[in-house]
């Protein structure tokens, strides 16, 4: 069975593998280690996300985003419960 994106990017998180560099009130950026390649992340309080994957360099902009985008929006929600 495939891992839907959702799962995936909370397995990115629970393996620790989002390191975010910059938390701001309308953008975030991060390095996450992907299965294959490390992705430098971006994602926009609009809902906006860039990301260096080939899903997000051909779906940045206000779509569906990647496991990797998905991956730091749960990391920073993870953030701000400490
Ligand atoms: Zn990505």
């Amino acid at each position: 069975m495939t891992e839907t994106r959702a799962q995936k990017a909370q397995r990115l998180v629970d393996e620790d593998r989002v390191a975010i560099f910059d938390v701001g009130p309308i953008h975030v950026s991060a390095m996450v280690k992907g299965d294959h390649e490390l992705y430098k992340t971006h994602i926009y309080a609009s809902g906006n996300f860039f990301c260096t994957c080939p899903w997000g360099h051909f779906k940045s902009g206000p779509v569906i985003p990647c496991a990797h985008a998905l991956a730091v929006k749960l990391a920073v929600a993870k953030e701000e419960e400490r």
